[in-house]
């Protein structure tokens, strides 16, 4: 049949069953709301925002989470034009009337002609049809399951374990250094893997006074503790002994400082290339539960990290999300099932915005599949197209964490000043490429409909 169905209507299902209902395929969400509950949402409603009620920067030209608003509105995106429609005052941020916004998503899908919803719960991959899963990180147990037996073990994920992530950029080289532990690595690529932070007994000390004095979150209710072996947040190593993080992620063996080679370092934190391009990198075994504004208070005092940028800040959640860059093609499919897209949250990216960004590229690239043409990913120099490189095969797939949208996904525009000013500068350039490609490619792929409808 020709009917495109999706699994969960969050804020990923609801953006792709619009589009692909706009494209003219008729399309059946299946959510388990309010028959089945998770422990973060409260409603039966579709598009539910289940904490914070922003969407982060609004501004086009500076920010890229506003970059993707941009694109999403361009591509007439139903979640934004409904978090249009219920903004609040909040300076630049883009922060919604949550009840409002996630009636209004129901009521347009609801009343659109291809649209039908279907209040159960899917707990099996399907063997036929077109599919999409945008079940979030709140996945039922029962889908979570079934997806973990087609993937494997490995390639499903229950919990975040976040570490802060660095652009490149801003880390101090006069301090820090490129090593592999021990030198291991035998292509170019790995050996320029790592950068290295020294730290004497005294930054050492005031760093682990800094960490057990910060702010930390607090898990949520129904979050268990279960999954720390192997991903214990640092503040809690130190909280096991002040020593502890020199015996485990600060440990300075196998490396040698060559701004300094005859001191030994008394600890090293060692930051990991993030992406192929080289622009992020992030601290290893540095996942964290203290809140935003500590966090880099007490990561700026680790030497050569004193102006460091953050593309993302550690966390440790409840989240359900795949090795997306082993498990799906350039075209959100699942290879071994290829009936099946997966979208939102679950492929690994992290945020409302960006979940509703992958949405809207599954129900357009599912739409089209259905109906005889190809629709290729749009290109990486886009806010869309940089997050959906990353996921399906741009992003270190052994260490994949998920990943908001950052200018650090984005290929470098040459020729640019640096400084803040330069950085300005830059961002702008991203920003207005991004714009002409986005519009180059929804053109194209509207042409290219249109030409379809004309044949039939
Ligand atoms: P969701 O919006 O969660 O939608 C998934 C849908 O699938 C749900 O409606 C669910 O009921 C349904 N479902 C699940 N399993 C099944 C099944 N087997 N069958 C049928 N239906 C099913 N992001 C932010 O930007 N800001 C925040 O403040 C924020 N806070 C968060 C707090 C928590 C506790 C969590 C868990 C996540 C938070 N996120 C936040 C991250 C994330 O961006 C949001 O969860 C976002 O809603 C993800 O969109 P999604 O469409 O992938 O999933």
């Amino acid at each position: 049949s020709n009917t495109l169905h999706i699994v969960g209507g969050g804020m990923a299902g609801s953006e792709a069953a619009w589009q692909a209902a706009q494209a003219g395929v008729d399309v059946v969400i299946h959510e388990m709301r309010p028959r089945v509950g998770t422990f973060a949402h409260q409603t039966g409603n579709l598009a539910e925002m289940v904490c914070s009620n922003s969407f982060r920067s609004d501004d086009s030209e500076q920010n890229a989470v506003g970059l993707l608003h941009w694109e999403m509105r361009a591509a007439n995106g139903l979640i934004m034009s409904a978090a249009d429609a219920h903004r609040l005052p909040a300076g630049g941020a883009l922060a919604v009337d949550r009840n409002p916004f996630s009636e209004t998503v129901t009521e347009r899908l609801k009343a659109h002609p291809r649209v039908s919803v279907s209040y159960e719960e899917i707990d099996s991959l399907p063997d036929e049809g077109q599919w999409i899963i945008a079940t979030g990180p709140l996945t039922s147990s029962a889908l979570g399951a079934a997806i973990q037996a087609e993937t494997g073990a490995e390639a499903l994920a229950f919990f975040d374990a976040i570490a802060p992530i660095v652009y490149a950029e801003s880390i101090d080289m006069s301090k820090a250094w490129m090593q592999s532990r021990y030198d291991k690595g035998e292509t170019e690529e790995e050996r320029t893997a790592y950068l290295n932070c020294p730290m004497d007994r005294e930054q050492y000390e005031a760093f682990i006074d800094a960490l057990l004095a910060a702010d930390k979150t607090e898990f949520h209710e129904g979050e268990t503790a279960g999954y720390f072996d192997g991903c214990l947040p640092i503040e809690v190593m130190a909280e096991r002994g002040r020593e502890t993080l020199r015996h485990g992620p600060m440990k300075p063996v196998g490396l040698t400082n060559p701004h300094q080679p005859e001191v030994k370092a008394h600890a090293i934190v060692q930051l990991r290339r993030d992406n192929k391009l080289g622009t992020l990198f992030n601290i290893v075994g540095f996942q964290t539960k203290m809140k935003y504004g500590a966090q880099t208070d007490v990561l700026r005092m680790i030497p050569g990290l004193e102006q460091a940028r953050f593309a993302r800040l550690g966390g440790i959640h409840r989240n359900t999300f795949l090795n997306s860059p082993t498990l799906l093609d350039t075209q959100m499919r699942l290879k071994s099932k290829p009936n099946i897209r997966f979208a939102g949250q679950i492929t690994g990216v992290e945020g409302y915005v960006e979940s509703a960004a992958m949405g809207l590229l599954a129900g357009r690239m599912a739409a089209a599949e259905i109906q005889g043409r190809a629709l290729t990913a749009p290109p990486g120099t886009t806010a869309t197209g940089a997050l959906v490189t990353h996921i399906t095969g741009g992003a270190e797939a052994r260490t994949f964490q998920p990943m908001n949208v950052n200018f650090g996904l984005f290929p470098p525009v040459e020729g640019l000043r640096g400084g803040r000013r330069g950085r300005k500068d830059r961002y702008k350039a991203y920003t207005d490429r991004a714009k002409d490609d986005w519009t180059a490619w929804l053109a194209a792929a509207e042409g290219m409909a249109e030409g379809m409808a004309g044949t039939l």
